[in-house]
């Protein structure tokens, strides 16, 4: 009896003496891996449209837009500080701006040459290499949420037109009255450009009206994803197809940055933008300030683009050369930006 007691007490001592060492290291590894992860610093910026408005607007409508900046900002930077997915934080910074009347995308989006609205989206998750975009919708109530059950779940990456309405049909996204999209402003801003002959005559001047939305963000897990949303540019033709849901054009994300774009689509599309500063990044070893710099000063002329971008260290750039964008920052224990001019 006593013998099989201490036969027992020496397993008991053994097992215990082979396994103590692999816990601690476990218990390392955890560490360790916790130490990594608190070392990945999230950032989020999001842009509501580049272009220019006059410093002299009233201050009213200033207030309102700085407002609505403020609270997309807030949406997106909790969901973040609370260790959610840069890709929620995305989605739903960017479903709040195209709730918000006063934005080119989902409600308030611009009128096509026709008098209707049409909506483009984009999203891209740089962790997955993944993304999914829709053009041409007429009923769809946010979509950016289309682009990203189409990012989800399809294997195609773009639907346009009719075909993404019928995506949507299979889908869970809310659908709306094409009705619902109108704003007497816009309606305006239609009736203006149509007097003037189009929008691709005003561009020169930088006169078009902006209001496009985006947001780029990391998250703690280090993963980056870019969004862009727009109703596109007033007094579009039918089956004008703008930057936004082109993928490397308005919107792009990789292991390295994410990037959204605003601006005129066609110079933004014909200069493969968003891609090109992360390939500038990539291949010159410049940072993401200098390689926006690059883009934004030299590649695109001036009036005509504006974009936003984080990279993995969490670092935030944002510029245009049309004199404005609305647009707001913030990363882990960095500064909060809001602002409109420089
Ligand atoms: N880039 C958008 C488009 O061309 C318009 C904008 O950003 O305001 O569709």
């Amino acid at each position: 009896m006593k013998k099989q007691i201490s036969l027992l007490s020496l397993l008991i001592l053994g097992t215990l003496l082979f396994t103590l060492p692999m816990s601690l290291k476990a218990q390392d590894n955890n560490g360790q891996q916790s130490a990594d992860e608190s070392d990945q610093k999230w950032a989020i910026a999001l842009h509501g449209g580049a272009g220019y408005v006059s410093p002299n607007m009233p201050e009213e409508r200033k207030a309102a837009y700085m407002a609505a900046l403020d609270s997309a900002l807030a949406i997106g930077v909790e969901i973040l500080e609370q260790g959610g997915s840069s890709l929620d934080a995305v989605e739903q910074t960017v479903r709040f701006l195209e709730d918000n009347p006063l934005f080119n995308a989902g409600r308030g989006a611009v009128f096509t040459s026709e008098g209707k609205n049409e909506l483009d989206a984009a999203i891209m998750d740089g962790s997955q290499m993944n993304a999914g975009a829709a053009t041409g919708l007429t009923t769809v109530k946010h979509p950016i949420s289309l682009a990203r059950i189409i990012m989800e779940e399809s294997r195609h990456i773009l639907f346009a037109g009719d075909g993404a309405e019928q995506y949507a049909d299979q889908t869970t996204v809310e659908r709306v009255d094409p009705d619902y999209f109108k704003v007497p402003a816009r309606y305006e801003a239609w009736k203006r450009a149509n007097e003037s002959q189009g929008y691709l005559e005003s561009q020169p001047n930088n006169a078009w009206k902006m209001g496009t939305v985006g947001c780029v963000a990391v998250d703690k897990t280090g993963r980056l994803v870019a969004g862009t949303s727009t109703g596109g540019m007033t007094n579009k033709r039918y089956g004008r197809v703008g930057d936004v849901p082109i993928i490397g054009s308005g919107t792009y994300a990789d292991e390295q940055v994410a990037v959204s774009a605003t601006g005129w689509g066609e110079r933004i599309m014909l200069n493969v933008s968003a891609h090109r500063l992360a390939s500038h990044i990539r291949y010159t070893g410049a940072s993401l300030q200098e390689s926006m710099n690059h883009l934004v000063y030299e590649i695109l002329n001036e009036g005509e683009a504006g974009f936003i971008a984080v990279d993995r260290q969490g670092n935030i750039s944002m510029e245009t050369n049309t004199g404005s964008m609305f647009r707001a920052s913030q990363s882990e224990g960095g500064e909060k930006t809001v602002a409109i001019w420089k």
